[in-house]
């Protein structure tokens, strides 16, 4: 149980009713469909309208997938749905009391959409970047509002994890957190908080593992379907590290191991030869259609 102070106790996130989402990737479309499911109005924005029609047409499927488990009913998804505006537009962010940064763990990116983002914001409004690995406290100096910036680092699949990692920057205010904290708790999520440190908690632990499961691979210690079946049988891990790497995207493991070798500069986070040569390949796992599995037939492939 962690202690909260009175003050943070008393924050809430009342005022928040709309909420903007950047990027309608795997992450970016799982939070907007939490969020709306939550009954807030949610501004979906992505690039281009082919990666926002791939966004809803996952948020479609996964809210079908529940509708037919009967776990919601066909109002609930209806109204999910109709909570959901997508464009392309900053402007849409107006109007928003928080913008959740989901688009590429890409540091350039990222600084990149809060130039574009902070300039039409109200200036109450707070800012939460839901990468995987970045300083917050860096993130948050390149915008005009570092007290109302912070990390909100929801796990994938977001409709299905229980947890939301909360990061605070150097900057970060108590009110903000409390805000954020609070909003957790309204979409039926648990916080942990972490410590602005390189990868905070979940893939500081998780991402050296599926690291070293491709060194392992590199090495030919395995393949690719006995390591998955060593820690799944052997771990009881619920899914292979090497399975899960394709989950994540192998570009997203590159780029949080690399920000732990640069952060942490400690040679045993060097990324695995491998897995580098995978991403300069395109061969990014489950989004690209081909990882340490082959996905274009019914059943995953192992390649190798
Ligand atoms: P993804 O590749 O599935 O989606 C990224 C989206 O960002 C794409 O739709 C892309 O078009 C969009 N994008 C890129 N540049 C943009 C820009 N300038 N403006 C607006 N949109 C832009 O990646 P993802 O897995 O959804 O990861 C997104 C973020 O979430 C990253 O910071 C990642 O580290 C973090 N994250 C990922 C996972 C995971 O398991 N994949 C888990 C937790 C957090």
């Amino acid at each position: 149980m962690t202690h909260v102070s009175v003050s943070q106790k008393s924050v809430s996130s009342a005022h928040i009713h709309t909420v903007g989402v950047i990027g309608a990737g795997q992450m970016g479309s799982g939070i907007a469909q939490v969020i709306a499911a939550g009954g807030f109005d949610v501004r979906l924005l992505d690039i281009n309208d082919a990666a926002i029609a791939k966004g809803m047409a996952v948020i479609t499927k996964t809210l079908d997938k529940m509708l037919s488990r009967g776990k919601i009913s066909a109002e609930d998804k209806a109204a999910t749905l109709g909570h959901i505006t997508t464009g392309t537009d900053y402007g849409a962010f107006a109007d928003a009391d928080l913008v959740i940064e989901a688009a590429s763990e890409n540091e350039a990116v990222k600084k990149a959409i809060f130039a574009q983002l902070c300039p039409v914001l109200k200036p109450e409004a707070i800012i939460a970047s839901n990468t995987s690995s970045l300083s917050i406290t860096r993130l948050g100096a390149s915008t005009d509002r570092p007290g109302r910036f912070m990390g909100m680092h929801f796990m994938n699949p977001v409709p299905v994890m229980a947890l939301v990692e909360l990061i605070r920057g150097i900057a970060t205010g108590e009110d903000t957190f409390g805000v954020v904290r609070d909003l957790v708790g309204r979409l039926g999520k648990t916080a942990v908080i972490a410590e602005d440190f390189p990868a905070f908690i979940v893939n500081r632990v998780l991402l050296p593992m599926i690291n070293e499961a491709v060194y392992t691979l590199y090495e030919g210690v395995g393949s690719v379907a006995n390591i998955d079946a060593a820690m799944r049988l052997g771990a009881n891990h619920p899914m292979g590290p090497l399975e899960l790497a394709d989950f994540i995207g192998l570009d997203t493991c590159l780029a949080i191991m690399q920000v732990l070798h640069d952060g942490l500069a400690d040679s045993k986070y060097r990324p695995c030869p491998l897995l580098v040569k995978y991403v300069e390949a395109g061969w990014l796992g489950r989004k690209s259609g081909r990882g340490f599995y082959d996905y274009s037939g019914e059943k995953p492939v192992p390649t190798r």
